[in-house]
């Protein structure tokens, strides 16, 4: 290992002292391309409305999150560039709904024919070209041939073009292709929900004409397509997705989004990205609420079993009063009580992060937190930080809501009190995220963690009440760490403290993949305010991809605190080898894709990966 260092060192000098003036010779000589920064150009017709700006930003923010280098196009600039000049500046193209659906017609022409004979790549969401400039609904979008597929059929009078349905995919593996993690799926492929099961999606009249159909929904005996993909001779493609992805997730649903944008981008696109998680590997989140006094037994008997564990450090979050549904009730944790909660904290406390749940008071919060003056209630959430503070001697920066309620001037009062992570039951399903609900937005400081649930369900508990076999649940927990480490995305699970053989069981399984995975080096399993300090500092980093000779990569990144541990992945394909110049730098290569994750706290990086 150490000759390999210092191999990689002269070479490293090498390339700084010896080969530079030799390669600019070379560069000079032989490229016929000349050196181009690499990006994906998002399509941004008409944002003058508030709802055209809130969706533009809705899309930044899923590719500013996801790490994918991207450029603001307007339908002017793209006309400018004409269909090679797409080619030669954007590795392809995402083209949002609403704002883009007055396209004028000479802008639709080149985006055909970008796609048709230059090979160009296009993500069509939802209604692009399907309006006059009038406002009027066209007979038939300026891009259904393109797509494959008549979207926005019209419609009698007095009827609406969309309609809502639920949306399916060909195979779970499908589903699984486009990103949708093990749970939300049910047995017929249809995406579920936490608490709701199959929900609907808003979908176009649509019929398929001749694109691969990855998605559908069903109505009577013809299926409408939900998304689907139409390849062309000259390498390119048009991908149609009957939804709309950037109101949903305006509207607390981001994994719809996020998952259909990833997996173009990342599987079709294959563009660099910046990979969201410490390391570039999976991450897993589990969380335990502890509510009340009633679960010191079942606290208990996890800890008997060796189900607290140092190499698997939880976010532990507890509700602190004395009391559970009224004042002097005498149900709580009591944390500061040495003969109640404190002791069991003291040793809690050495298993992950202590976070705080709610406030003071548990079900009384839950249930009125919205009749409480925001005053009393924050006070209430206060007092039940300082009473861990006072006992764990260490500042409280993790936070659940009881019963799924979380009001969003919540997050200002947590800000205050340094907390930088919360569980979340929106957006259920996906990664950490800002949420948005009606317009607003969440600090950029503070990470929500979404529930990956189970079908409807969320819990453990909630499984087994609802007669999940034991073995499905287990399956699904394993399913969820691998989709992780593939996904190299971070995941949260929840549930309580419990003795049932279930949820034990449940748990062991979870602990045992987890271990195994986690000595893999394919995941880490961590507590929520771990991950939101990568995600703070991975936000912080300035990068470019330049792409040279259309094989080369010359990269640079920029943190004003540290680089380590963050990642970028860039696909090179498994034909050729590739040398990474560069130090500090550990490499993987999987299915075609490098991986480079900087390994010390580099404020600035310069790498290249060349064809050999
Ligand atoms: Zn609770």
């Amino acid at each position: 290992m150490v000759k390999k260092n210092f191999i990689r060192f002269v070479l490293v000098l090498l390339c700084f002292f010896v080969i530079p003036p030799a390669l600019t010779v070379l560069i000079h000589s032989s490229s016929a391309e000349p050196i181009r920064t690499v990006r994906v150009g998002l399509l941004a017709g008409d944002c003058q409305t508030e709802q055209g700006k809130l969706l533009l930003a809705a899309y930044e923010q899923l590719l500013n999150e996801e790490g994918f280098p991207y450029q603001i196009v307007s339908p002017g600039e793209l006309l400018e560039y004409g269909s090679a000049g797409i080619k030669e500046n954007f590795e392809g193209l995402v083209i949002p709904e609403f704002i883009n659906s007055t396209m004028p017609p000479e802008v639709a022409e080149v985006i055909k024919a970008y796609v048709r004979e230059y090979g160009g790549l296009a993500l069509l969401v939802f209604d692009p070209a399907t309006l006059t400039s009038g406002g009027v609904q066209r007979q038939a979008p300026l891009l259904d041939d393109l797509a494959g597929v008549r979207y926005y059929l019209p419609v009698p009078e007095g009827q609406k073009p969309t309609y809502s349905g639920y949306w399916y995919f060909t195979s779970s593996g499908k589903g699984r292709e486009w990103g949708i993690p093990p749970g939300k799926l049910d047995e017929e492929n249809a995406v579920n929900s936490y608490s709701y099961g199959k929900i609907k999606f808003e979908h176009s009249r649509a019929v398929n004409v001749d694109a691969q159909v990855d998605a559908f929904d069903r109505d009577g005996d013809s299926n409408i397509p939900v998304i689907t993909k139409k390849y062309y001779e000259s390498g390119g493609l048009a991908v149609y997705v009957n939804i709309p992805l950037g109101k949903y997730k305006l509207s607390s649903d981001d994994l719809t989004a996020r998952s259909v944008l990833r997996t173009y981008l990342i599987n079709d696109v294959k563009i660099p990205r910046l990979v969201n998680s410490p390391g570039g590997k999976g991450g897993i989140v589990f969380n335990l609420h502890i509510c009340s006094g009633a679960y010191f037994r079942a606290l208990m008997v996890m800890m008997m079993q060796g189900l607290f564990q140092k190499d698997l450090p939880f976010s532990i979050h507890i509700t602190a009063g004395p009391d559970t549904y009224k004042l002097g009730d005498g149900a709580g944790f009591s944390a500061e009580n040495k003969f109640k909660g404190r002791p069991i904290l003291e040793v809690l406390k050495n298993y992950g992060e202590i976070g705080s749940h709610g406030g003071w008071i548990h079900n009384f919060f839950a249930y009125n937190l919205e009749y409480l003056p925001q005053q009393k209630a924050a006070k209430l959430i206060d007092w039940n930080f300082s009473a861990l503070e006072a006992v764990t001697g260490k500042k409280i920066r993790e936070y659940s809501d009881p019963g799924g309620n979380h009001p969003f001037w919540v997050n200002s009062e947590l800000e205050k009190l340094g907390v930088n992570a919360y569980y979340y039951a929106g957006d259920s399903g996906a990664c950490p995220t800002h949420p948005r609900l009606d317009g607003n937005n969440t600090s950029p400081k503070i990470w929500a963690f979404p529930i990956s649930p189970y079908q409807k369900f969320a819990s453990l508990e909630e499984m087994e009440r609802g007669r999940v076999p034991s073995e499905k649940v287990k399956q699904w927990l394993e399913d969820l760490i691998d989709y992780s480490a593939e996904e190299r995305t971070i995941r949260m699970v929840y549930t309580h403290p419990s003795e049932t053989r279930f949820c034990l069981e449940a748990i062991r399984a979870f602990e045992q993949k987890a271990l195994s995975e986690q000595k893999n080096d394919r995941i880490t399993v961590a507590p929520m305010s771990w991950f939101a300090d990568f995600l703070n500092r991975y936000s912080l980093t300035r990068w470019q991809v330049e792409k040279q000779n259309g094989r080369d990569y010359i990269i640079d990144l920029e943190n004003p605190e540290s680089l380590k541990d963050i990642t970028i992945a860039v696909y090179v394909g498994e034909e050729h080898k590739h040398v990474v110049w560069g130090g500090n730098i550990k490499s993987a290569e999987e299915g075609g894709w490098l991986y480079l994750t900087i390994t010390s706290n580099l404020k600035v990086a310069h790498l290249e990966i060349r064809q050999v």
